[in-house]
């Protein structure tokens, strides 16, 4: 494979900014710009081993830096790699890339370092997917979710089942082979079973797809309620910061604002928006259009209503628009003489498929703020908000293969229940084993494996 360089580090001024070079002529290209103080090639030195020198353009020096060697196969890519940590300055780190490509470097592609490592058999496809997700997790959670699957937790799990599965496939092809030797009977009770046990942990999987998703991206919360109920004013509290506009004229809130905030590790993505309310007022109905759609898109509606004043028809119509979502009802003001009470609430949310949860909050104090954070937490997480050592999907590419591995499965039982003969079995089990085989990346197109890594950062 011809020898990649990137610039690793973001391009700004900074302390130090780092070159990686991979492939097999990584290190007699880094020697052609490369002078070690000790006046030792890279080729000459031993591996794994840090150099102090300079990066020079024939007798011009260019920076004073400092050389990683890393000989194949021990390295991220096991290719031989040379990592230079220069001065973070742009220019600096420009020259320096630019004398490795007149050298004989080639640009990489974004993400084609870890797709070596892919490719070369170090890693597999969920760990090469968990390294791009470590570097954009939001939350503490999202990141040990990450590492976790960085380490080969997913890959664990996958191989074994497969393995499982395989034990099955080469038994009905034995049997139909060799029919003589090898007999079926009784096997298809214990198939049965042993079927159902896999499509289970599949299916668990699959469900932590939800809690995976959210971990990874969020939960997306829309704040709605009437016009002045104390909307920005509770984002604000949640944020702990003025990042919206608070005033006393209704309708000021005349767009959406969002604001991501990780409260004990999880994410909440905040949009604020204008309150629901018919209004003639053109940008204020762009508004509620906003509204009626962020809480279309939203995981969570946190409910705003002002408990010092009367409920009135408005509540009712947020009420309406609200059924049938996860959502917390925060009576709000809870400072001020109360005129609206949880009970009083409650009472609107008759004709309701769901019930929120009702807090009383002051934006002003600060009250109810920690309940409710917890209350986010128990309904998303059950309570379980200390990551447990599960493995959660993340990643919709590997839900949707195990999707696809747990309908073979169910195919499977309904061919033992219809008395189909075995090859119908073998078959089936065939497309569950390749669908597992496609998330760990043992069965994957070039295409595909050309999809995954393009939507990497650069010098990754
Ligand atoms: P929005 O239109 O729903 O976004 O409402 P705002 O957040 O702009 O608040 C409207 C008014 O109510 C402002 O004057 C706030 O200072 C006030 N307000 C908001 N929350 C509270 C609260 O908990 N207690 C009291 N006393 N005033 C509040």
């Amino acid at each position: 494979m011809d020898t990649i360089a990137a610039i690793c580090t973001a391009l700004s001024p900074s302390g130090i900014g780092i070159i990686r070079v991979s492939g097999e002529d990584a290190i007699t290209i880094s020697d052609k710009i490369f002078k070690g103080a000790d006046k030792k090639t890279l080729k000459d030195s031993d591996s794994h081993t840090i150099h102090y020198g300079h990066i020079v353009d024939g007798d011009e020096i260019v920076d004073e830096v400092l050389v990683m060697l890393m000989k194949a196969p021990r390295s991220y890519t096991m290719e031989d790699v040379v990592e230079i940590d220069c001065h973070g300055g742009i220019l600096v780190l420009k020259k320096v890339f630019n004398l490795l490509i007149d050298n004989g470097c080639r640009p990489s592609e974004p993400g084609e370092f870890t797709k070596r490592a892919f490719l070369n058999g170090r890693i597999d496809l969920t760990s090469a997917e968990a390294v791009m997700d470590l570097i954009s997790s939001k939350s503490e959670m999202a990141r040990k979710n990450s590492v976790s699957m960085l380490n080969g937790k997913m890959y664990e799990l996958i191989r074994k089942l497969r393995e499982e599965i395989l034990y099955y496939i080469a038994k009905i092809e034995a049997a139909l082979d060799d029919p003589e030797h090898m007999s079926l009977d009784g096997f298809e009770e214990e198939l049965s079973e042993k079927i159902n046990d896999i499509q289970d942990k599949i299916d668990h999987l699959i469900k932590s797809y939800d809690n995976g998703k959210i971990l990874k991206e969020g939960i997306n919360t829309a704040i709605v309620g009437k016009p002045n109920a104390g909307k920005s004013s509770i984002l604000n509290m949640i944020l702990n910061e003025e990042r919206a506009i608070v005033t006393e004229i209704e309708g000021t809130t005349r767009d959406t604002l969002e604001e991501s905030y990780d409260i004990g590790g999880i994410t909440l993505n905040l949009i604020d928006t204008a309150g629901i309310h018919e209004s003639d007022d053109v940008v204020e109905k762009i508004g509620i259009e906003r509204a009626k759609s962020a809480i279309e898109k939203a995981d969570l509606v946190l409910y705003v209503a002002d408990s010092s004043t009367e409920t009135d028809l408005f509540d009712d119509q947020i009420i309406a628009l609200i059924n049938g979502k996860k959502s917390i009802c925060l009576l709000n003001k809870s400072d001020l003489q109360r005129e609206t009470t949880k009970q009083e609430l409650n009472a609107h949310f008759e004709g309701s498929t769901t019930r929120p949860i009702f807090l009383y909050t002051s934006a002003k104090t600060g009250e109810g703020k920690e309940e409710l954070f917890n209350a986010i937490k128990d309904m998303f997480f059950a309570g379980e908000i200390s990551f447990n050592d599960e493995v959660m999907v993340s990643n919709l590419r590997q839900k949707n293969d195990l999707v696809i591995a747990s309908d073979s499965l169910k195919k499977v039982t309904e061919s033992i229940e219809n008395s189909m003969p075995e090859d119908f079995l073998s078959i089936d089990l065939m497309s569950a084993y390749a669908a597992l085989g496609e998330i760990i990346g043992e069965e994957v197109s070039d295409d595909l494996v050309d999809k995954i890594f393009s939507e990497f950062c650069m010098g990754k």
